[in-house]
């Protein structure tokens, strides 16, 4: 990265700050699926930034709103974002650098998301949109949870899934689920709950007291059983969270099946983003769940 760049998220810094620019030592940190990151320190401070391409500006917009809306809520740590904007060639976030670590304490995770989960909104959606990975993600407001999912999430997929050309089986039985998709949803309206949205393990730490700390969310609002599947589908996370989880706030008795339906999301955006052996992990998982309605 040039200097100039530097320079500019180093004035950045200071702005936010209130504070005369100072040079920082620029760590590159590796382990993240879209960006270039950095851990930037000076003095007693350290930041954790993000780059990207200047067109991914909004990405970062999206990331730093969720992140503060998360931070709003009665949830989880999240790190704290300080500034964002374009430098140079480049778009960039500086957020608050947690020491992060793999290991703490699991029960407050499970309760937190609970309370994360508790905060709520009138409609699913979210005032923007965002993306999950590096994909669109659409989030206009519905009171209508069934029409919210089967539109802005499996039909988008399967619309970007057609552009790829990932096959005619996945959108004939692809269309067939949306169709079908209010049979998963008898006697369970779900409420408008703050989601993560991309809750996976590689998106879950714990902080230098073990306390959870969450990051790189796809914040909307939505059916917090879509969290908890997308937990379940890459690992898991420990047993105590799940168990925390459901003592504070118990999932449905549904949740077992449509687990499958809000995975399904993600292993489209998988095979959009990856290619082939998802595509097809998609359609085993769509003809388990028409086997069920
Ligand atoms: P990407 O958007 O590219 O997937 P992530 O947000 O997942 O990037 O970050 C990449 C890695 O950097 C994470 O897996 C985590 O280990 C570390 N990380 C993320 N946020 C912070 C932070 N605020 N402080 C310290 N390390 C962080």
């Amino acid at each position: 990265m040039d200097n100039a760049c530097r320079t500019d998220i180093e004035q950045g810094i200071a702005n936010a700050l209130g504070s005369t620019p100072v040079a920082l030592q620029w760590t590159p940190i590796g382990g993240g699926d879209i960006n270039a990151a950095y851990r930037l320190e000076g003095g007693a401070a350290a930041w954790f930034v993000k780059l990207n391409r200047v067109d991914r500006l909004a990405m970062f917009e999206a990331e730093a709103e969720g992140l503060q809306a998360m931070a709003a809520a009665d949830g989880p740590r999240v790190p704290s974002p300080l500034t964002w904007g374009v430098a140079g060639e480049r778009s960039y976030l500086v957020m608050e650098w947690i020491e992060l670590q793999s290991r703490g304490d699991a029960a407050a995770l499970g309760a937190q998301l609970a309370g994360l989960h508790g905060t709520t909104a009138e409609r699913h959606g979210w005032h923007r949109d965002n993306t999950i990975g590096a994909t669109d993600q659409l989030n206009p407001p519905d009171h209508d949870w069934v029409r919210f999912y089967r539109d802005q999430r499996l039909r988008f997929q399967l619309a970007l899934a057609r552009r790829n050309g990932l096959g005619d089986r996945l959108q004939s039985r692809g269309e067939a689920l949306a169709d079908r998709m209010a049979g998963f949803f008898e006697g369970y309206t779900p409420v408008p709950s703050l989601l993560h949205g991309d809750l996976w393990g590689g998106n879950v730490a714990f902080d230098g007291r073990g306390q959870p700390v969450l990051y790189d969310p796809a914040v909307y609002f939505g059916d917090r059983e879509s969290d908890i599947a997308m937990s379940e589908l890459f690992g898991r996370l420990p047993t105590a969270a799940y168990d925390a989880y459901n003592a504070a706030y118990p999932l449905d008795a549904g949740y077992p099946v449509r687990r499958d339906l809000y995975q399904l999301y993600h292993v489209l955006n998988h095979a959009n983003l990856f290619g082939g052996p998802y595509a097809r992990e998609a359609e085993s998982l769509i003809d388990r769940l028409l086997a069920q309605v």
